[in-house]
């Protein structure tokens, strides 16, 4: 697909701000700079896209922001081939993220109408991942065990269910909190039921995980 310059221009400005910001990894950098941002936002706002702030989406959601975006994945520490299972597809652009890092990517979304629009966008833009609509809170049992989990929705406390979902060896990443801030804890799973828990000590602002899933 071909882009304007201008708009190759303003993701080299994303990233030069995601680097003075104190983001590092390379292969996180490499992908949001491969990433087009603004096929995820309405057409009209390909400036907004890549301004280092949460947007608007369908169904009264947000887009993070880069900066989460980038930390939240880089937190994961992602190896290639790392079954992944992504927890708010919302736009899908994070989803796209981690499969440009080389992941094999599932991801879970309660709107039906965001669900089916970043289908469309994962097929258009070549990506292939598994998307389902339902309700993060069950995760993906068939599909389960996960090298990585990674919840892009507030909740308010990590569902041992999800954790189950969990690879040994594997990690979760979560804004953990109430609707006003959340923290971000990291949670390695050593063993069967042996888990190490640090945090990033940054608070952050994300759209709640609500229960069940809903068809608009
Ligand atoms: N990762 C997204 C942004 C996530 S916003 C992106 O890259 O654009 C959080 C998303 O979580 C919203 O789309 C919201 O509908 C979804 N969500 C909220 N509760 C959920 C639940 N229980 N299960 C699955 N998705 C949920």
């Amino acid at each position: 697909m071909k882009e304007s310059l201008i708009l190759k221009g303003l993701r080299n400005i994303m990233l030069d701000r995601l680097k003075e910001r104190g983001i590092s990894d390379v292969n996180v950098l490499n992908a949001m700079a491969k990433v087009p941002r603004h096929i995820f936002i309405s057409k009209g706002f390909e400036v907004q896209a890549y301004e280092d702030k949460p947007f608007s989406i369908a169904g009264g959601q947000t887009i993070s922001q880069p900066f989460t975006v980038a930390i939240q994945t880089e937190l994961l520490q992602l190896q290639k081939f790392d079954r992944v299972l992504e927890i708010g597809t919302g736009s899908g652009y994070q989803a796209v993220i981690l499969a440009e890092m080389g992941a094999n990517v599932y991801t879970i979304e309660r709107l039906k109408e965001l669900y089916l629009g970043a289908q469309r966008i994962f097929r258009q833009l070549g990506y292939s991942i598994n998307s389902c609509w339902g309700d993060g809170y069950e995760g993906k049992e068939i599909y389960a065990p996960f090298k990585k989990i990674l919840i892009t929705a507030a909740i308010p406390q990590i569902p041992q269910r999800l954790l189950d979902q969990l690879d040994t060896g594997g990690r979760l990443v979560a804004p953990v909190g109430d609707g006003n801030t959340q923290i971000m804890p990291i949670i390695d799973k050593i063993s069967g039921n042996d888990y190490v828990t640090s945090h990033c000590n940054i608070p952050f602002k994300f759209v709640p995980m609500l229960r069940d899933k809903k068809s608009i």
